[in-house]
């Protein structure tokens, strides 16, 4: 039987890294971030697709996915951990040509001692307070390792989604003035939201990961994902009958409901609810009822003929739509993607 089908557009994943290319100079070099599995779709095939469009660079959040991630592209491009040299993780850095961006002077120590000669980078907190170093942990750090020689120095933005936020200022301020302490051969300040700022943000190489995707904040995006959950059974409900948990919803009018294969289970979040709908190709057919784990309730009368599957990620129904639906953000529905999806990639 034909299970729910998540199609993966790895064309439209390569236009996006290189639209998101063009919007920096030709000196900048644009990474790629597919840490969490490349955000739900796949690290393996996104991966080699983002490496043949050009990408060089990769960024991942721990040591494990880019063992994952080497094992899938090869030998050539490199790898950045942003979780930095983690205990434990020693020998997958050996092993896999991993290169971390170290966090914390302990960090530093432990990388220097540990892997003499072996390249690295540094992260500095400039204002988020989420990862780095900030400003009097750099200074010792360069005082007690005058030769310090990182490949790459970054930091990240808490607000380049808001493009007037003061704080993208601040923190740019502060990069600079922190980066300007030592020589590295690359710095990176920006993800999806800092390209968009402008020329100022862009460093020597940035850091895409939503936009790649499809997701905002780069509204000029392809949509990459297509779900189709398969419609199990129909049923006549009469007026007053109500439909799933909580009998929250009640036929107004002699309806057709359809019950198909997915639910909160498969990172549908429960708390779309009602707010969302699917769709048989251009036609809207609410969500009824609860979403249940496995399940969800669509009211199909208005359709002439119900489809074997209906469509709840669609270039209409985008990520950011159904995240909005559900109260949150396009990331935390790509990354919920359930694992009982069929995957089918496509170029
Ligand atoms: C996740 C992440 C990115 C990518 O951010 P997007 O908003 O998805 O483009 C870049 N840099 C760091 C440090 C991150 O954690």
């Amino acid at each position: 039987m034909p299970g729910a089908l998540l199609t993966i557009d790895l064309g439209a994943v390569a236009a996006n890294w290189r639209a998101l290319d063009a919007k920096s100079a030709n000196t900048v070099e644009t990474g790629a971030v597919i840490k969490a599995n490349a955000y739900g779709l796949g690290v393996g095939p996104v991966g080699r697709a983002l490496q043949k469009a050009g990408a060089k660079t990769f960024f991942v959040a721990l040591a494990a996915e880019g063992v994952v991630l080497r094992q899938a592209i090869g030998p050539t491009a490199r790898i950045f951990v942003f979780s930095g040299y983690m205990q434990g993780d020693e020998s997958a850095f050996d092993e896999f040509d991993l290169t971390p961006l170290l966090n914390s002077a302990d960090q530093v120590v432990r990388y220097l001692t540990h892997r003499h000669g072996a390249e690295y980078g540094l992260q500095l907190d400039s204002g988020m307070n989420r990862l780095g170093m900030e400003s009097p942990e750099l200074v010792s750090v360069i005082e007690h390792f005058p030769a310090i020689d990182p490949v790459l120095t970054m930091s990240h933005l808490a607000c380049a989604d808001e493009p007037e936020h003061p704080q993208n200022l601040d923190q740019l301020t502060a990069f600079n003035e922190m980066a300007a302490t030592l020589t590295s051969q690359q710095s990176s300040l920006s993800a999806t939201g800092g390209i968009l700022l402008g020329a100022d943000y862009h460093m020597d190489i940035t850091r895409p990961g939503i936009g790649l995707y499809g997701g905002e904040p780069f509204m000029d995006a392809r949509p990459v994902v297509t779900l189709s959950l398969p419609v199990i059974q129909t049923r006549p409900v009469a007026v007053g009958e109500s439909v799933g948990y909580g009998a929250t919803w009640v036929a107004p009018r002699p309806s057709t409901i359809a019950t198909v294969a997915g639910g909160y289970a498969d990172g549908l979040i429960r708390a779309m609810g009602s707010n969302a709908s699917l769709y048989a190709g251009d036609t809207r057919c609410p969500i009824v009822g609860r979403v249940s784990m496995d399940l969800i309730t669509v009211d199909v009368t208005d359709l002439a003929q119900v489809p074997a599957s209906l469509d709840i990620l669609n270039t209409t129904q985008t990520v950011d739509v159904l995240a909005d639906a559900a109260g949150t953000i396009g990331y935390e529905i790509l990354t919920s993607l359930g694992n009982r999806y069929q995957r089918v990639y496509k170029d």
